[in-house]
């Protein structure tokens, strides 16, 4: 008998089976219907031993020190700022726009007032800003927009950034500055040796039991458990009862190529030509070496195929709603993560979603929630094996607010 059946091994599920087995001494049956571990973070090693992600780059980012700390009892960290370049009228100039965007793409030699200035003088006056292109328009005007959002979004989403919640295209800020990073979180690392590994650190515990290659319904009847908690799409799990909430997808289309290095950073974004949005050349990411080879990823969205993205906009919000009111009269299942929740959340998001919810779960508050985390898991013989040095949290901040100085 089980105390918790726990749905999808991702970042919601695998922290809750941690916490329940470790941290409140449950007993956890945490079923994939993937064959491996991770969700959509899992990564692993391709045929020319190049650490690559299998559902795309994942950058790790945060500026929560609690979410930080708990996933740093998993792992060591490689401290990582990300930078990307947009391939725009023929040039590799920075995203978010910055200061040097302007300078390279105008042929300019503006500073930083006289670059807000040069915004001031393109953008559109909007009432209210409620759509992903009122956002961008409203900020730096139409020109830039259709250069760098308008085309980028309309591949990524199927839709034109007006169909599409101011949300979106807020995740890009827009600066007047030199800082060309893509995050400005205070905790800015990849795991040192990989998602995956953090994963099974977080998972090696004997009161969690893994099946993959397993979908829910072929073992709801089979096993005898109390407690369901669900991290698969909310729509699935109640049978499209009112319809299907729309998903985007993604084709990745992975090449080697016999070269140490192809492109000047981490990932270039396409908002213009070709069918793909983005290419991410992965040891920019993981640190690793290899003289003569490098493996890229091309990203091509599409409507049909797994769900990544949870699409923000009015009508989609309306019809989760009527989701989250079954959920919430199902008070015997939880219902937690990206697709359980239909939200386009970041890594760090659904951990500390999933660590509210535990602390829910055990009348703690949010701040307990991770208490015992490495107090236990040091007498955990499997994980302390792995776990070899606690990272230095201080160290990645330090670093991180260096940079942004
Ligand atoms: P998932 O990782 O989707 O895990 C859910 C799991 O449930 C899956 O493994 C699935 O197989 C399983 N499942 C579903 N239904 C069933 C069922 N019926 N039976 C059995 N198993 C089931 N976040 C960042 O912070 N930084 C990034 O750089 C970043 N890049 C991203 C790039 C891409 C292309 C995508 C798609 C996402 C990215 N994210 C990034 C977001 C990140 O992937 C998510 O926030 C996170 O992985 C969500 O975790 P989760 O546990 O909610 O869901
Ligand atoms: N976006 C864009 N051009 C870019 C980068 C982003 O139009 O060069 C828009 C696009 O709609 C994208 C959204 O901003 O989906 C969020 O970008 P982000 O890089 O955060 O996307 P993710 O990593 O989640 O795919």
């Amino acid at each position: 008998m089980f105390d918790y059946l726990i749905v999808g091994a991702g970042y919601a599920g695998s922290v809750l089976a941690e916490r329940l087995a470790r941290g409140a001494g449950k007993k956890v049956l945490l079923v994939d219907r993937r064959p491996h571990i991770g969700g959509n973070a899992y990564d692993c090693y391709d045929d020319a031993g190049i650490l690559i992600h299998k559902y795309g780059p994942h950058i790790f980012h945060t500026n929560s020190k609690e979410v930080f700390e708990y996933l740093s009892e998993f792992t060591e960290w490689r401290p990582y700022e990300h930078r990307v370049r947009a391939s725009v009228d023929g040039q590799l100039v920075p995203i978010p726009i910055n200061l040097d965007t302007i300078n390279q793409l105008y042929g300019l030699k503006l500073n930083s007032m006289e670059v807000e200035t040069f915004f001031a003088s393109m953008a559109e006056a909007r009432d209210s800003i409620r759509t992903s292109e009122d956002v961008v328009v409203s900020r730096v005007g139409r020109e830039l927009y259709e250069k760098f959002f308008r085309g980028y979004t309309r591949k990524q989403w199927g839709l034109d950034p007006s169909q599409l919640d101011a949300m979106v295209t807020s995740r890009v800020p827009v600066r007047n500055n030199r800082d060309d990073r893509y995050f400005t979180d205070t905790y800015q690392a990849m795991p040192q040796r990989g998602y995956t590994r953090m994963f099974e650190n977080m998972l090696d515990h004997p009161n969690i039991k893994i099946l993959l290659n397993c979908d829910y319904h072929e073992v709801k009847d089979e096993v005898a458990y109390d407690k369901l908690i669900f991290t698969g799409p909310v729509d699935e799990y109640f049978g499209y009862r009112y319809g299907k909430l729309p998903y985007r997808s993604l084709r990745f289309d992975f090449r080697t190529v016999n070269q140490e290095w192809v492109q000047p950073v981490a990932v270039v974004n396409y908002p213009n030509e070709h069918l793909y949005t983005r290419v991410t050349e992965f040891k920019r990411l993981t640190g690793q070496e290899h003289p003569t080879k490098s493996t890229l990823v091309y990203e091509f969205p599409q409507g049909e195929g797994d769900p990544y993205y949870p699409v923000p906009r009015p009508e989609n919000a309306e019809l989760y709603k009527k989701y989250q009111a079954l959920a919430e009269a199902t008070p015997d299942v939880l219902f937690v993560g990206r697709l359980a929740t239909y939200k386009y959340y970041n890594m760090d998001q659904v951990v500390g979603q999933a660590l509210a919810t535990y602390a829910r779960l055990m009348g703690q508050k949010r701040s307990e929630a991770t208490r015992g985390a490495l107090a236990s898991t040091a007498v955990s013989a499997g994980v302390a094996r792995q776990v070899r040095r606690r990272t230095d949290v201080a160290e990645v901040a330090e670093i991180a607010s260096r940079r942004g100085a």
